[in-house]
């Protein structure tokens, strides 16, 4: 068998091309386009990477973007103060506060200064609930990529066994629990598993996300199997054996061009959204 690959780049572009359809129609209505204020704090050259992918994106789909950079050796006190004008700025739609961030700075603490309203990062304990209880919020941006991935290629969690390798409060754990909440029958694997792999062979739909390149060995994987591999590893590695897996799975994700694209997508998808909630936009 050759799995089938998933084109995530495909499925990001009709999410994009809604988000730039909304997002005219937005202007025409408010007089000016919905923008995503980005924080960056530090100097991590992946976190400047990530960020300057993300303001070009927005360019394109005819978002404004505002970019704020802060220090290393910024406070807590700092980025909470710079997060909490941007929550009261009406000129402002969405907040992204890239992290990891330095390690003097409470990440949590930031977190929870974004107004829910804007968390179209879905990283607010409010919208990880409102998430987790099927409530309307924004959702954690590479989980709810992975689920358009799955409805874009037709597949159907219900009643599958899906195995989700990493617990994360940005990933592993939303993602469960977006499986979950489509009826498939979820089991979190971690670093504390044992069996891993026993684990992952018996899964109808495997998640990766963890961070360590090709842990997951294609031999695992059962025949048949969709693999979603969200992991991102230096020199474009993802977290399952890629050629190996193909051989086995129905369907994967291929690294990069799989689950990436997506997160941004839905990323700004969401602040349009954010946009639109906020000024009555039907
Ligand atoms: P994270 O916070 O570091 O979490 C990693 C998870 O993997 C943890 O739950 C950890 O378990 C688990 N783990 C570590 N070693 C393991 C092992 N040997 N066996 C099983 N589980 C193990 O990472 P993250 O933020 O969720 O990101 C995970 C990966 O996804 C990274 O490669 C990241 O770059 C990628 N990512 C991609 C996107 C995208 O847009 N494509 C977005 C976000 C993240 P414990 O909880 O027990 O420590």
């Amino acid at each position: 068998m050759s799995a089938d690959v998933i084109d995530g780049t495909a499925v990001a572009n009709q999410i994009l091309s809604d988000a730039a359809v909304r997002s005219t129609r937005f202007a025409e209505v408010v007089g000016r386009k919905p923008c995503l204020a980005t924080v960056l704090v530090g100097d991590d050259p992946a976190s400047h990477t990530y960020v300057r992918m993300k303001t070009n994106r927005c360019a394109t789909v005819g978002l404004d973007s505002r970019a704020h950079r802060l220090p290393e050796t910024a406070t807590t006190g700092d980025v909470v103060a710079l997060v909490a004008k941007l929550s009261t700025d009406d000129t402002v739609d969405g907040i992204l506060v890239q992290h990891p961030m330095p390690h003097q700075v409470d990440e949590r603490q930031i977190f929870e200064t974004i107004t829910p309203t804007k968390d179209v990062d879905g990283v607010t304990g409010a919208s990880f609930a409102a998430m987790a209880l099927g409530d309307k919020g924004f959702a954690s941006c590479t989980p709810a990529g992975i689920m358009h991935l799955l409805d874009a290629y037709g597949v159907d969690p219900a009643g599958q066994r899906a195995v989700v390798v990493g617990r994360s409060p940005i990933l592993g754990k939303p993602i469960g629990m977006l499986l979950l909440a489509r009826d498939a029958t979820v089991t979190y694997c971690h670093s504390r598993t044992v069996d891993l792999a026993n684990m992952v062979s018996e899964a109808d739909l495997v998640v990766a996300a963890v961070g360590r390149p090709e842990l997951i060995k294609g031999n695992w994987i059962k025949p048949g199997a969709v693999v979603i591999d969200a992991g991102y590893n230096p020199g474009n590695i993802g977290d399952v054996e890629y050629t190996a897996a193909a051989h086995r799975a129905r369907l994967i994700t291929p690294v990069p061009g799989g689950v990436g694209p997506t997160t941004i997508a839905v990323l700004l998808a969401q602040t349009v959204e954010a946009a639109e909630s906020a000024h009555v936009v039907e």
